[in-house]
């Protein structure tokens, strides 16, 4: 029996991680030549896993030879050139090697004193967002990352509660989204404790766009029954078309009825680093809470999610709780007015225990520049415009919302079944992955460009998939 673990020293390690890096930089080179979808059937992965953990430890060589032979077969591939599913999930070599170094240190970022460079580079990080977005400044100082925007709106939304009086009025609380909604606002008023009979859908316009007359309506109607309208959920770059809501007249209706009001900006918001984008933040010095996905669009891998504030108190008072087994050392070196302020990360969302996910979104930043960042979106909203003119161009398809990101949404002419058919022909063919949603109950087909690999040749070569299979 060992009596020792089975540690890597530095050497081995070194080795090992020459070994893992030349596997990521193969499948890097071989991502254009994989079959996009994963084609297995449930259970096959299980089924090459050994039943019991093994009880010595195994070389490393053997567990990389393993991710060729179990794990590959099994990867629907989110960096592949054909990828246009759902909305992208980036990642890049710089990003990589960001998580990679975070790993390894394995620190951690509960309060600042568990970890200075953890909270502070987090704190620069989110106020050069700030700059390179064009965010208002009443954000600045005041961000914070989640592990996705389900967690920002479910932060967003118990601030929301802790303002319009916390538990205790609870039953009288009210909340307004609309059906185009990601679904993570309904779970997120689902875990504050907010009944389903209390969030009001707010109708939306022909372009998916929630309406602000219809939510001054419903809020009115509210108020006069006794109610509390606590929180408006709004979405700039919604999940089925990228429509994007009118914040400017939705937040000054929230603001005459001291509502919430929070935006969704999951996979739109990183498009506002570019200036000719920058429409996308109207509004946006009205608003309570601000959530964008810098691990959709940014290059950044999963999980990464910045979140914002206007007013950090309504979120301390909502997360903050004290704890005495972690206050040591904390009283003197902690503070919120200093010129170098520190906060503790810890009151600022549900969870104690945080990675260092600055690192990676330092390294991007660094390693692509706001330029390079904005030539990454730019050429994606390009190539979307002339997918857009194609569909146009053929008869014997639609478009059913204006292409304003890097998603066309479109279907056939002849039906839900034409469209159904072109997308499966379309994921079998191993070449591309689009997914679909529907919208007034008609199937519809998207296509979101968004893989770092893509470039517009893939584009004309989907196209042609799909005018086959049309
Ligand atoms: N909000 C919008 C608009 C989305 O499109 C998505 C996912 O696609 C989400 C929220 C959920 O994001 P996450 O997976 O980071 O929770």
């Amino acid at each position: 029996m060992a009596d020792r673990p089975n540690h890597m020293d530095p050497e081995e390690f070194r080795q090992a991680g020459y070994q893992a890096v030349d596997w990521v930089a193969d499948y890097m080179a071989r991502l254009g030549d994989l079959p996009v979808m994963a084609d297995v059937e449930p259970g096959h992965i299980r089924g090459k896993l050994p039943a019991e953990p093994p009880t010595r430890g195994e070389d490393f060589a053997d567990v990389l030879a393993d991710l060729d032979r179990v794990i590959l077969p099994g990867l629907t591939h989110w960096q592949a050139p054909g990828m246009y599913g759902y909305f992208p999930a980036n990642t890049s070599g710089p990003a990589a090697l960001g998580e990679l170094i975070s790993a390894s240190l394995g620190a951690h970022g509960a309060m600042w004193t568990t970890g200075p460079s953890v909270t502070e580079l987090e704190q620069h990080m989110l106020d050069w967002l700030v700059t390179a977005l064009g965010l208002p400044e009443a954000f600045r100082g005041n961000g914070v990352i989640t592990d996705g925007a389900s967690s920002s709106t479910l932060c967003a939304i118990l601030a929301a509660r802790a303002k319009a009086g916390g538990n205790e009025k609870l039953d009288q609380m009210v909340a307004y989204t609309s059906d185009q909604a990601h679904y993570s606002i309904a779970k997120g008023l689902r875990v504050a404790g907010i009944a389903d009979s209390r969030i009001r859908p707010i109708a939306t316009t022909p372009d998916y766009a929630m309406r602000a007359d219809h939510l001054a309506y419903e809020i009115v109607k509210d108020r006069n029954d006794g109610l509390i309208p606590f929180f408006v959920g709004t979405t700039v770059g919604t999940t089925s078309t990228t429509a994007i809501d009118p914040i400017p007249e939705l937040a000054w209706v929230a603001s005459n009825f001291d509502a919430w009001i929070h935006v969704d900006a999951a996979f739109a918001g990183t498009a506002a680093l570019c200036p000719e984008m920058r429409f996308l933040n109207a509004g946006l010095e009205d608003v309570d809470s601000y959530l964008f996905n810098p691990h959709k669009w940014m290059l950044t891998n999963l999980d990464c999610s910045v979140f914002y504030v206007a007013d950090r108190a309504d979120l301390l008072n909502a997360m903050a709780v004290e704890a005495e087994y972690l206050s040591e050392g904390t009283a003197a070196t902690s503070t919120t007015d200093s010129e170098h302020e520190t906060v503790d990360y810890r009151d600022w969302t549900v969870a104690l225990g945080r990675r260092f996910r600055a690192l990676k979104l330092w390294f991007v930043i660094r390693h692509y520049g706001t330029e390079g960042l904005r030539a990454h979106v730019r050429r994606h909203i390009a190539w979307a415009s002339d997918l857009a003119n194609w569909v146009e161009a053929d008869d014997r398809f639609e478009l059913v919302a204006p292409q304003v990101l890097s998603l066309v949404c479109f279907r056939h002419t002849d039906g839900d079944e034409a469209g159904r058919r072109i997308m499966d022909t379309v994921n079998r063919s191993g070449r591309a992955f689009m997914s679909h949603t529907t919208l007034d109950g008609r199937f519809i087909l998207r296509v979101a460009i968004g893989s770092p690999q893509t470039e517009r040749h893939h584009i004309e070569e989907l196209w042609n998939l799909i005018q086959s299979a049309a």
